[in-house]
């Protein structure tokens, strides 16, 4: 794969520098079938440094693990070598099956079949509280 240039696929770009193979591995990459290119530290004029990956292919992109990884980010859709689309995330509303609530007595402990969902109630502190019992996610 040409690195530079990809016929159709998904460029994630504005990740934080150094937080590249984080995203990578939180979205399963290494299972598609296709290339996947990360650059770490290339040059930003926004930035100073940051993480680029490129997929090769168009996939559906979990946007609230990403979001809730790192908000920052832009994700352009390539369709015949040209930008069709170009998109911020957000950090979402609620994150699922992401992070454990660490409240011995909440109720997620007891019952394993319930999911953990966690609820954001900060959007600038970027406060995330178990739906549940509203103990604060651990960082
Ligand atoms: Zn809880």
């Amino acid at each position: 794969m040409n690195i530079d240039s990809i016929k159709n696929g998904i460029v994630i770009d504005h990740i934080k520098a150094k937080k590249g193979m984080e995203i990578y591995k939180a979205l399963n990459l290494g299972e598609l079938d296709c290339s996947v290119a990360i650059i770490t530290n290339a040059k930003s004029q926004k930035m100073g440094r940051k993480d680029i990956i490129k997929i090769d292919k168009n996939i559906d992109l979990d946007l609230d693990i990403l979001g809730y990884l790192d908000s920052n980010i832009t994700i352009n859709i390539i369709k015949d070598n040209e930008r069709k689309e170009k998109y911020h995330v957000e950090l979402p509303k609620e994150i699922v099956n992401i992070a454990k609530c660490k409240n011995p007595r909440c109720i997620t402990s007891s019952e394993n079949e319930l999911q953990q969902i966690f609820v954001l109630t900060d959007k600038d502190k970027k406060t995330y509280r178990c739906k549940y019992c509203e103990t604060l996610k651990e960082e």
